[in-house]
């Protein structure tokens, strides 16, 4: 088996702006084609999308016109982003991507055979073109992000939650697969703030989510109601599996010491547990958690019902 080529690469892509090519290449070995119009081609399609999946498969599409390809990953560890169009081959070149501005992450192309210096030419100046549109796809992505997080706790927020809710009630339709949601309240919360300070009950909401996203790995499908309550979210999970899961959760929150400078402060939470049937919209699924919720807390709270 060949042992792949890893050769890496960083391009700045400000004075790539100005001359692009790799100086070491004179103008007699640079080839005849004329990557201009190539480039401009690849510039154009790439501005028809701020999707980043969808950018980078774009990308590597109009690719093969310049220099043949097997494959592309695009790796952004702090926006924890992994793409991969095409497939992965015994030889590859790694470009990291930085501006003055900004790291953009890094890419690998992938083929089967060496890469000439020609071909990293052309791979160079296509990439000249992808930097203004992955920019772009990436503050798009934050900014969505930003939209559907709760920006105290990171949780989703209601418009999240309503986004997920509608999503897995079409999948648990057509797969078949049961769903169960939570309904999770902060017991006696508001003593927490008067007695410490709003800043106490901010630090309570914090590690109340860290603590749940430890229980339910599926961190995605966990979401900031309002003020102390939370939704989360447990698909492929039966009303059986879903009250285990709850009283896990609500254990864990009995057993978190919440450091609030000297003093510890401990919390109890309430769980209202359903599972989807068939009929439901996504305010009955919600509402019938809600309901168990009402009935803990006419109880005292700190448990766990299943209605
Ligand atoms: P119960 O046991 O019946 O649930 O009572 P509770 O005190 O937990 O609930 P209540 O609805 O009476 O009070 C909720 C409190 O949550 C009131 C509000 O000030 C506080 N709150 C809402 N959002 C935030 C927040 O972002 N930070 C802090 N620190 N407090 C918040
Ligand atoms: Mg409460
Ligand atoms: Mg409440």
């Amino acid at each position: 088996m060949a042992t792949p080529l890893q050769s890496s690469n960083t391009i700045d892509f400000n004075s790539a702006r100005i001359s692009l090519g790799r100086p070491h290449i004179t103008p007699e070995e640079r080839p005849q084609e004329n990557y201009s119009e190539r480039r401009y081609k690849m510039a154009s399609s790439l501005q028809t999308t701020l999707d980043i999946e969808k950018l980078l498969h774009l990308f590597h599409h109009e690719l093969p016109e310049s220099v043949e390809l097997d494959g592309l990953q695009y790796v952004n560890e702090h926006q924890q982003l992994q793409i991969l169009a095409g497939r992965k081959a015994s030889h590859s070149c790694g470009y990291r991507l930085i501006t003055a501005q900004d790291h953009l992450g890094e890419i690998v192309f992938y083929r089967s055979t060496r890469f000439s210096d020609q071909n990293m030419e052309a791979i160079e100046i296509m990439l000249s073109a992808l930097i203004c549109p992955l920019r772009n796809a990436l503050l798009y992505r934050d900014a969505l992000m930003a939209s559907l997080t709760d920006p105290l706790t990171g949780a989703g927020n209601r418009i999240a939650l309503s986004n997920a809710l509608q999503r897995e009630i079409s999948l648990s339709r057509r797969h078949h697969h049961s769903l169960s949601l939570l309904v999770l309240d902060i017991d006696k919360f508001k003593s927490i703030n008067d007695r410490l300070g709003h800043s106490a009950g901010d630090k309570v909401l914090k590690e109340l989510v860290v603590t749940l996203s430890q229980v339910n790995r599926n961190t995605d499908l966990s979401f900031r109601y309002g003020g102390e309550e939370f939704v989360v979210l447990l698909n492929q999970t039966n009303a059986e599996g879903a009250l285990v899961i709850a009283e896990r959760m609500r254990i864990a929150v009995e057993n978190m010491e919440i450091m609030v400078g000297e003093h510890p402060v401990r919390i109890s939470v309430s769980i209202g547990v359903t599972t989807f049937c068939e009929t439901d919209t996504p305010e009955s699924l919600f509402n019938r958690a809600d309901k168990a919720l009402y009935l803990i807390k006419s109880a005292g709270g700190n448990k766990v019902i299943g209605l």
